[in-house]
This record gives structure tokens, C-alpha cells and sequence, in this order.
């Protein structure tokens, strides 16, 4: 079970926004390494379910750290990746982010299958620029 996910929907929408802003930081940095100084068109990204990135939230934090990043002229393209774990019995099976990692089968722990995924997949530049 993860219980430090269970607090209060205000407690989770601001946590939720210091993660999203963190992690467009973090991005941002990358992006900006491996662009070398050509202009972002697009960032694609494949984000699992278990990363609690919300995606309305992640597309506000990004609009102004990628400005203040010099990528104002980059998007985001996010494939979300589903949670699905395994248990011992065999069971894959995909969870909620808030569900825990409970076989809703017969209640064992599972084990990750997908779901934690942070990726960046490609990075559109401008090849002139
Ligand atoms: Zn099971």
C-alpha cells in the first residue's frame, strides 16, 4: 500500500504541483543539453501512471518553466503508460495510481510491471535554426 498518497484532495493538488513543476525542471535541462542551442518544437515524452503526474498540471508548470527555459516554442507530446502489475499467482492487472500494488484478484502484493516510466523518447528541433 502506499498511505503517504492518501491525504487530502488540497494537500495532493499542491504536492501534485511542486512534482509537476520539479519534473518540467528537470526536463527542461535535459532538453536544453540535447538540443544544443537548435529551437524545441516538440519534447515526446512516455509518463507511467505510478509518476502521480497530472496531466493539466504538468502542462501548466511546463508553459512557464519552459519560457523561463528559452523553450518557450517547445510542446509537450505525452504518451501515458498505464500501471500494471503482476502477482504471485500470476495475475497482470492495471491499478489506479491510488489503488496500491493489491492484486484485485485474489488482494496479494504485485509486483511493477509498467507504470514508472519517466522517458523522453524523441526531441523535435529545428534543424536550420
Ligand atoms: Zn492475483
Amino acid at each position: 500500500m502506499l498511505p503517504t498518497l492518501r491525504k487530502g484532495a488540497a494537500d495532493a493538488a499542491n504536492l501534485g504541483f511542486v512534482h509537476e513543476v520539479a519534473l518540467s525542471m528537470q526536463l527542461a535541462k535535459v532538453v536544453t543539453r540535447a538540443a544544443e542551442g537548435r529551437t524545441v518544437r516538440c519534447v515526446h515524452l512516455r509518463i507511467g501512471a505510478l509518476r502521480q503526474v497530472v496531466p493539466e498540471t504538468l502542462s501548466y508548470a511546463w508553459n512557464f518553466v519552459s519560457r523561463d527555459a528559452s523553450l518557450g516554442e517547445a510542446k509537450l507530446d505525452i504518451d501515458w503508460v498505464p500501471a500494471v502489475i503482476e502477482c504471485p499467482l500470476g495475475h497482470r492487472s492495471e491499478v489506479g495510481p491510488l489503488d496500491g500494488l493489491v492484486c484485485p484478484e485474489c488482494s496479494q502484493p504485485g509486483h511493477v510491471i509498467s507504470g514508472e516510466e519517466f522517458t523522453i523518447v524523441d526531441i523535435d528541433v529545428d534543424i536550420n535554426a
